[in-house]
């Protein structure tokens, strides 16, 4: 994990997209002392961070910002016949908690997503996922957390383990204090089928869901054809030999070989007309295809996505609208790629109705996608505000990426589509990626939103974990705002 620079103090995320310079950065040591410097700084900011993964701006404080990674314990019990248990500090990375979960009890974690950098705590503030199952925040069984007592105003400990209190703190942005550990029940260690499979379209990848659950699957820009990363896991599966080599053509071919070109292509070559040829013509032909490998989860389900920096908009559709969003984000994808592009009538329809069909028109030409673009499922949370909360049904979650810098361009794209799909769909971005969200779009997006805030007013009622992005996205009233304007 990256300290702050030692000459400037500066934190720094990791898309680089997020710098600011906070009065005190502390790494405490112990619970007592993060109390203390809670009741230190009571009429100040404070932020946590964790391994700084996330793109939007919830880490930001411009006074005292807390860096737990020396609160990475990791504590695993048997709880009944074959039932494990972890008991986890909050700035414990993934990667060293799968390993110690692996190593010592043989189980590993409910859900995963695609890369293990995060902390654990990071992790379930944005609520981090994968494909085919809920959001890493849903199984979180008890949090404990550090934050202010309403009648003393004193820093205090909270234990949330039932109730709407643990349904807020499973995912809260930071709002609801420090989480200092969490505790989750495990899973027996698992092996994943993976097959990469070409497909004739979204409807073939949808009607095998069922003998797939944990398939992710791709839309590839310019050859405009559908990839799924067929995934199932059984008992009766057996670790394939090659897996080692497999993984290493992995590593070698697509996080390392792939990547790098992209990179060249956008940053050296900036050539619109190279994305293109190598999409339609070179990338899918070099993959390889069809080939099953049975391999265990933590490696099956996750790849080295953070060794190139890039940025990420995540958009999540309610599944009963995913075949229609897809359809839409194709032929935006298509009018932002190319000035002369006609949309179809059904999507002129559409955007006409939300009033953004001028804009669409104006925004022709403007950016080239460079990066396959990902779907995956996941399932309702039990959470208030995580971005499958409060469900019946599942969410797909469609992610754009860019390797371009600078990243106006694409900015304004994943604005465009995002706003386009809120007013469509209900659409809901990733908290932890490019959130361009209003307090009135999420305020109409998240019907629990009043109850979560009250929550945080009670632990929080001068509104010390708060900043200007979580003002803005979950618009906290005057009341509990700005507590050195009302100190003053
Ligand atoms: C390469 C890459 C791949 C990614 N892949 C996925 C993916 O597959 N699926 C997915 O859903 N997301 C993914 N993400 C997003 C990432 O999982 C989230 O942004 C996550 O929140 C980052 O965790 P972190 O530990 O880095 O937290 P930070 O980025 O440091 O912080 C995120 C938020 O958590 C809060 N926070 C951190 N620690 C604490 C604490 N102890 N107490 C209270 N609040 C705290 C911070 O204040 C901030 O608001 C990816 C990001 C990158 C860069």
């Amino acid at each position: 994990m990256h300290q702050p620079d030692p000459e400037t103090r500066q934190v720094v995320n990791f898309g680089k997209n997020i710098r600011f310079t906070p009065h005190r950065y502390y790494v405490p040591r112990s619970e007592d002392e993060i109390l203390e410097i809670l009741d230190r700084h009571a009429g100040e900011q404070i932020r946590v961070v964790g391994s700084r993964h996330a793109w939007s701006e919830g880490i930001v404080s411009r006074d005292v910002v807390l860096d737990l990674r020396h609160l990475n314990q990791v504590e695993i019990s048997e709880v009944g016949p074959g039932e494990i248990q972890a008991t986890v500090g909050g700035g414990c990375q993934i990667k060293r908690l799968l390993e110690q979960l692996h190593r010592r009890s043989g189980a590993t974690m409910p859900a995963l997503g695609l890369i293990t950098e995060q902390t654990i705590a990071g992790a379930i503030s944005t609520a981090t996922h994968g494909s085919g199952r809920q959001s890493l925040s849903h199984y979180m069984e008890e949090i404990r957390t550090a934050a202010y007592d309403p009648v003393t105003g004193r820093a205090r400990i909270y234990v949330w383990n039932a109730g709407d209190e643990l349904r807020a703190a499973r995912c809260s942005l930071g709002c609801l204090g420090v989480i200092l550990a969490v505790r989750f029940r495990c899973v027996p260690m698992y092996l994943v089928a993976d097959r990469l499979e070409q497909c004739t379209g979204i409807d073939q990848i949808l009607d095998h869901e069922a003998d797939y659950p944990l398939q992710q699957f791709f839309l590839v820009p310019h050859m405009w054809g559908w990839f799924a990363q067929r995934r199932e896991t059984s008992a009766e599966l057996r670790r394939s030999w090659y897996a080692g080599l497999y993984r290493l053509y992995w590593f070698l071919g697509i996080d390392v070989g792939l990547h790098l070109a992209i990179k060249l292509m956008v940053s050296v070559l900036k050539s619109p007309k190279t994305v293109r040829f190598a999409y339609r013509r070179l990338l899918p032909q070099s993959i390889i295809r069809n080939l099953t490998v049975v391999d265990h989860s933590d490696r099956a389900l996750v790849m080295e996505h953070e060794l190139f920096r890039h940025m990420e908009i995540e958009i999540f559709v309610s599944a009963k609208h995913l075949r229609r969003a897809a359809a839409i984000v194709q032929e935006i994808l298509m009018a932002f790629d190319s000035r002369t592009f006609e949309p179809s009538r059904a999507t002129v329809h559409d955007l006409q109705q939300i009033g953004m069909e001028q804009q669409l028109q104006d925004l022709r030409g403007t950016f080239t996608q460079h990066y396959v673009v990902t779907f995956r499922r996941v399932l309702p949370d039990e959470t208030l505000i995580s971005t499958t909360a409060g469900s019946e049904e599942p969410w797909y979650a469609i992610s754009f990426i860019t390797y371009a810098e600078p990243r106006d361009a694409f900015l304004a794209m994943g604005t465009f589509l995002l706003k386009s799909m809120i007013a469509l769909f209900g659409a809901r971005p990733h908290w932890g990626k490019f959130c361009p969200l209003s307090q009135e779009e999420a305020a109409a997006l998240y019907p629990r939103l009043p109850d979560f805030r009250a929550i945080c007013r009670r632990v929080d009622p001068r509104g010390v974990f708060q900043n200007d992005f979580t003002r803005r996205v979950l618009g906290f009233d005057e009341q509990s705002q700005s507590p050195r304007l009302r100190c003053a």
